[in-house]
């Protein structure tokens, strides 16, 4: 199964993949992740990447088309793949169509995630990750079981990211509505798109999910 997630910064699209990661073996292609690897690694595309996301801005096509193009050869990808982040524009979700059809693959699902422009700050200005294996949680909304351990890994380190500050926000949330939004039609003309109530609690936005994956 082949499946985008889909919605603006904070929309809980990290938190589900993670989650279908586990349950339904998919694996989580985050270009926002790949992107912050590469920063962190100094690469030649992280270093190009960097200025662009710190500002709130798109990354360019070529450098994410590029990421995206090589990943979903390998072989983990087999199996199926959930993409995070990706497509964002019109030009990106061509450029999947191609790639897709030269692997013999096909997209199944577009789901989109809806959620309020306030709760987005909110769940944005609170999101953290551990800083050993990702896990995602929420400083009000989703903390560990035990107060500062990792559930997932035991760590106790956690990070939080450059571009979750109130300014940047604002204009990742304008990128969104501006170039991301305009792929929704292109989706819903194939007849693929689906939207969940992303304004739900994570269990429930979950077993949407599911509901809509189990047609
Ligand atoms: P995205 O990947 O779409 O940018 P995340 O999955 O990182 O969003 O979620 C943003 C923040 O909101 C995280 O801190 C996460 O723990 C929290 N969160 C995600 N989904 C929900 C939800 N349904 N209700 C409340 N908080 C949520
Ligand atoms: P969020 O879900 O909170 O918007 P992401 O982790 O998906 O954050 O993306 C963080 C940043 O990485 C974006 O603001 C953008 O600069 C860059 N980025 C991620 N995915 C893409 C993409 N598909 N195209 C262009 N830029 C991207
Ligand atoms: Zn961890």
């Amino acid at each position: 199964m082949i499946i985008i997630l889909f919605g603006p910064p904070g929309a809980g699209k990290g938190t589900q993949a993670q989650r279908i990661e586990k349950s339904k073996g998919l694996i989580q292609l985050s270009t926002g992740d790949m992107l912050r690897a590469a920063v962190a690694a100094q690469t030649h595309y992280g270093q190009k990447a960097k200025d662009k996301m710190d500002a709130g801005q798109l990354v360019s096509d070529d450098i994410v088309i590029g990421i995206i193009a090589d990943r979903i050869k390998a072989d983990d990808c087999k199996g199926g793949f959930l993409l995070d982040g990706f497509p964002r524009n019109v030009a990106q979700a061509q450029a999947l169509d191609v790639m897709l059809a030269e692997e013999g693959v096909k997209l199944d699902a577009v789901i989109e995630m809806k959620v309020d422009d306030a709760v987005l700050v909110d769940r944005i200005s609170g999101r953290y990750t551990c800083a050993k294996c990702n896990e995602g949680y929420h400083d009000t909304n989703l903390k560990p079981v035990v107060e500062g351990v990792c559930d997932n890994c035991g760590g106790t380190e956690f990070k939080r990211r450059n571009d979750d500050n109130a300014e940047t926000v604002a204009k990742r949330l304008k990128e969104y509505y501006a170039q991301t939004a305009p792929v929704l039609p292109y989706y819903a003309e194939k007849g693929i798109l689906q939207q969940v109530n992303g304004m739900n609690a994570i269990d429930e936005v979950a077993a949407q999910i599911d509901a809509v994956l189990a047609v």
